[in-house]
C-alpha cells in the first residue's frame, strides 16, 4: 500500500533544480519515499493519507553535510584546548580520544546526528578514523547509531597509520597497520555499502590527513576505492602548519603532494582547502575535485579563510559545506555553517560577491554533487527522494525580514527547522525531534563525556 503525503499551500518551494526555480504557493506530493509531483498549488485534488498545510512556510531540499566527526560531540569545549591551534588541539585531544569505545561511538552518533537534524540536515557524511587498540565494532556502532536516527548516511572508513615514532601526530594506541586498515575497509564496504538509487548508506574511504597516514596507504586506499567505485576523502590544506609539515616531510605543498599520490581526481573531496594558491585552485578545477568548506571550525581554530569565492568561479570545482567535528565547532548546527559561510567570505572578498542563495545551494545540491548522489537528492524534483525541510517564517527571528523570505533563512537568526522529512518519514515536527529516546541518550552521552574527559585531564 503506497503512502501519500501532500504538502500544500507552501509559501515558497526552493527547488534547487537546474534553473534554481522558486515556486510561490506550491505543493509537493510524496509517495512513500519519493517525490511524485511538484507544482503551483491551484487547488488540484489528491487522494492522500496525510495533508500538511504549509502556509507561511518555506520548503527546501534537506541539507547535506559533507564533513564531520560525530564522536567529537563528547569532546566539546574542553578547557585546555579552548584556545589552541590545530596541531596543539589534536595532540591534546588524541590522549582523550584513545579511550573511546563502541558504546561511546554509538551514543555520540545519535546525539550528534540529532543535533544536525534539528538544523535541517537530512544526509550526512562522517569521517571516523579512531580505532583504538583493543576495541571492537567501532565502525559498526556508528552505523547502528545512524540507523537509529533515520538519517541518510555517508560514512567514511577513516584511518591513521603513522604514529609519533614514525613521524606522524597521533599516539601509538590509535593507529592501525596498513593491512588492518585495508582489510577492515573491505569488510565494511561488503557489509554496508549500498550503491542503489535512494540508498540510505554509502561508504567512502578516508585516510585522515597527510600527517597521519603514509604515502603508501593513500595510494592503496585510492586503489581499493576504485575496485568498488567509491569516493575518497581527506583533510587538506587546513592550516599553515600543515603546509610547513608537508614541505618538511615530503618537500611538497599539500596539493602538490596529493597530485603526486594521484589524489587529484573526480572521485575525491577535500575538507577545508584553506591554504591554496592560484595554481592549486586551477588543479582542483582541471581535475574536478569536491570541497567541504567548514567555516566555523576554521574560525574556532583560527586556521584561516578558505578561498571559496575564487573556487566558485571555476566550474570544475564542486563546493559543499561541513560542520566538521564538534570538538572544533562546539555545535553541529548546519544553519550556523550556512550563515558563517556567507559572512566569512564577505570578510575576505567584500559583500557583493556571494549571496544567501549561493550558500543555500552549497548546503543542498552542492553537497549532493560532492557526494555524487545528485541523481536522487539535493533538489525538490519529481523522482527524487523525499528529503524535505520546512521553515516557519512566523517567528520572532524573521520579523521584519520577510520582503525576501528565502534570503531571510540565511541573513536572519534562523534557529531551527520546523519540519523535516527524510526518505518519506517525518523526523522533526513543530520544531521538535520526534525521537522519544533522545533525552535518555543525551544523559548517557554526558556521563560518557565526563568519564572520557575528567579521567584523562
Ligand atoms: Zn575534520
Amino acid at each position: 500500500m503506497v503512502k501519500k503525503t501532500l504538502f500544500k499551500n507552501v509559501d515558497t518551494i526552493v527547488t534547487m533544480n537546474l534553473n534554481r526555480d522558486e515556486i510561490k504557493n506550491g505543493y509537493v506530493l510524496v509517495e512513500d519515499n519519493v517525490i511524485k509531483e511538484v507544482g503551483k498549488d491551484g487547488g488540484k485534488q489528491f487522494d492522500t493519507d496525510l495533508v500538511i498545510d504549509c502556509k507561511d512556510k518555506i520548503m527546501l531540499p534537506g541539507f547535506i553535510n559533507t564533513h564531520h566527526h560525530l564522536y567529537q560531540s563528547l569532546f566539546r569545549n574542553v578547557p585546555p584546548v579552548q584556545n589552541a591551534k590545530l596541531f596543539d588541539w589534536l595532540t591534546h585531544l588524541y590522549e582523550l580520544w584513545k579511550n573511546i569505545d563502541s558504546e561511546a561511538i554509538y551514543v555520540s552518533s545519535i546525539v550528534a546526528i540529532s543535533e544536525m537534524m534539528a538544523s535541517g540536515v537530512t544526509t550526512t557524511s562522517d569521517m571516523l578514523y579512531l580505532y583504538p587498540k583493543g576495541t571492537k565494532g567501532i565502525f559498526d556502532a556508528e552505523v547502528a547509531g545512524a540507523r537509529h536516527t533515520g538519517i541518510r548516511f555517508f560514512p567514511c572508513r577513516g584511518s591513521m597509520s603513522l604514529d609519533r615514532d614514525n613521524g606522524g601526530l597521533p599516539p601509538r594506541k590509535v593507529v592501525q597497520t596498513e593491512e588492518e586498515i585495508l582489510t577492515d575497509s573491505e569488510r565494511v564496504i561488503k557489509q554496508y555499502h549500498d550503491s542503489s538509487k535512494y540508498s540510505m548508506l554509502r561508504i567512502a574511504l578516508a585516510p585522515c590527513s597527510p600527517f597521519s597516514v603514509s604515502e603508501d596507504l593513500m595510494i592503496k586506499t585510492a586503489k581499493l576505492a576504485d575496485k568498488y567505485n567509491l569516493l575518497i576523502h581527506t583533510h587538506l590544506a587546513e592550516t599553515k602548519d600543515e603546509e610547513l609539515y608537508c614541505l618538511d616531510k615530503v618537500g611538497l605543498t599539500p596539493v602538490k603532494y596529493m597530485e603526486k599520490l594521484g589524489w587529484l581526481r573526480n572521485n575525491v573531496w577535500f575538507a577545508h582547502a584553506v591554504w591554496l594558491n592560484t595554481e592549486d585552485i586551477e588543479k582542483f578545477d582541471k581535475n574536478g575535485v569536491g570541497i567541504s568548506h567548514c567555516p566555523t571550525s576554521n574560525m574556532r581554530l583560527g586556521s584561516g579563510i578558505a578561498p571559496i569565492v575564487d573556487m566558485m568561479e571555476k566550474s570544475g570545482i564542486r563546493i559543499s559545506l561541513g560542520v566538521d567535528g564538534s570538538a572544533s565547532n562546539d555545535t553541529g548546527n548546519m544553519l550556523e555553517e550556512i550563515r558563517n559561510t556567507l559572512l566569512l567570505q564577505r570578510v575576505k572578498y567584500g559583500a557583493d560577491v556571494i549571496t544567501p542563495r549561493d550558500v543555500l545551494y552549497f548546503a543542498t545540491m552542492g553537497g549532493a554533487r560532492v557526494l555524487k548522489i545528485g541523481d536522487y537528492t539535493g533538489s525538490i524534483e519529481e523522482g527524487k527522494a523525499a528529503d524535505l525541510i520546512l521553515f516557519d517564517m512566523n517567528k520572532l527571528e524573521f520579523a521584519g525580514g520577510l520582503s525576501d523570505p528565502v534570503a531571510a533563512l540565511v541573513m536572519c537568526d534562523n534557529k531551527k527547522v520546523d519540519l523535516s522529512m527524510i526518505n518519506g518519514k517525518i523526523i522533526v515536527e513543530d520544531g521538535e525531534l520526534l525521537d522519544s529516546s533522545l533525552p535518555a541518550f543525551i544523559n548517557m552521552h554526558n556521563r560518557i563525556s565526563t568519564r572520557l574527559i575528567t579521567n584523562n585531564m
